[in-house]
């Protein structure tokens, strides 16, 4: 070891779903729950409108046009919005931002990954707290203690949702810290799930949100909280003394645009939820068993064949899909709900895998997979 890397800050990182080029061949991309569906017709006019003399200059570091269009979406004024790249940017000034106590954070054991690397990259002392047998977070597991509490809703992998009552019960018994609710995929849960209009109540909620999902906008890098103005203020005062111009002016620009489209997000989500739908019948049929989503990918088991193989199977048919190592979930698949025709290519190549497999088995060659 050279003397210096003593020095290092050493950490674990968080390792994102694969990002395979397309190489003019078929590429069907239902491993990072992209929205399979383009951002709404205002974000291809402003990128064909853009001005390059908009690139030649800073942004606006408090990005004003995105704010003010996601403070009028939410009906709330602008001091109780902040804007980041990404809700992953916007999830790590809060962890440096509020979790700043000998006490440990609570998140549950099965839930984004990026939350232990923010806790370990930190010195946030944490503890994972497990869900229950059916894969539901248990709000009285939360009641106590703690230097701060964050949860995905609906969860991730899962895809539960928890009911706005359970979420605020959490948010009631927790006087002492900061409830960070991640509310990633929560226009896929269906009206009135999300607790945005708990922050007005309870001065100590965070409720982080993205552009990636629903709005189609994961290459933008576009995500924000809401808050009471005193988090709002802290996270600001953090993140000014880290980076003033975290939001690039072409995703303050388009993103504005997409959040002004209400309509068109709702048309896509409804479309997701469809397909979710319909793809929930089509892999039990298959023998696949998962809790019951609300986001926009499913978290699936199959009752016999393991899911390494049903994983590599499918990526070289080009057909890509999530499978995370660790204890519990490796026996999953998340599976991101793309178009229809995406979905039926991948039914049809998940039907040939079983039965070729079951040829083989019923021929006598056990233990071979494809
Ligand atoms: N929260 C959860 C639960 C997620 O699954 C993701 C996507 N990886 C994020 C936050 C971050 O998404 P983004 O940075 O694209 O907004």
């Amino acid at each position: 070891m050279k003397p210096w890397e003593a020095n290092f800050r050493s950490v674990t990182p968080y390792v994102p779903g694969e990002q395979p080029r397309p190489d003019g061949g078929r590429l069907i991309k239902l491993n990072t729950n992209e929205n399979p569906y383009p951002p709404c017709p205002g974000v291809r006019r402003r990128l064909q409108d853009l001005d390059t003399d908009l690139l030649r200059r800073y942004p606006d570091p408090s990005a004003s046009e995105l704010t003010e269009a996601i403070a009028g979406y939410h009906g709330v004024s602008a001091d109780r919005v902040f804007v980041g790249v990404g809700s992953d940017d916007v999830l790590g000034m809060a962890f440096l931002t509020f979790f700043n106590s000998p006490k440990p954070i609570l998140f549950p054991d099965v839930t984004y990954s990026f939350y232990p690397v923010w806790a370990e990259l930190f010195g946030i002392p944490c503890e994972r707290v497990p869900l229950d047998e059916a894969w539901a977070i248990r709000p009285g597991d939360y009641m106590r203690e703690n230097g701060g509490i964050v949860f995905p809703n609906p969860n991730a992998p899962t895809g539960l949702l928890m009911e706005k009552e359970s979420v605020e019960s959490i948010i009631r018994s927790c006087r002492e810290s900061v409830v960070i609710v991640d509310e990633a995929y929560i226009d896929f849960a269906g009206d009135g799930a999300s607790v945005c209009g708990l922050c007005d109540r309870y001065e100590n909620l965070l409720v982080v949100r993205t552009l990636s999902k629903s709005y189609s906008l994961a290459g933008a890098r576009i995500g924000y909280a809401i808050g009471s103005p005193s988090l709002i203020r802290a996270l600001k005062n953090v993140k000014e003394s880290y980076n003033s111009y975290t939001m690039n002016a072409v995703s303050i620009s388009v993103g504005a645009e997409a959040v002004r489209d209400v309509r068109y997000l709702k048309e896509t989500v409804q479309a997701v939820v469809r397909t979710r739908e319909r793809a929930k019948e089509r892999l039990r049929e298959m023998g696949f068993t998962f809790p019951d989503s609300e986001a926009n990918f499913l978290f699936a088991h199959h009752t016999e064949v393991p899911a390494a193989e049903i994983y590599q199977a499918l990526r070289r048919e080009h057909i890509y899909v999530r499978h995370f190592d660790g204890p519990r979930v490796s026996d999953y698949l998340r599976i991101s709900v793309g178009t229809d025709e995406e979905m039926e290519m991948l039914y049809a190549s998940l039907e040939t895998f079983f039965s070729e497999r079951q040829k083989i088995w019923t021929a006598g060659g056990c233990g071979r997979s494809f």
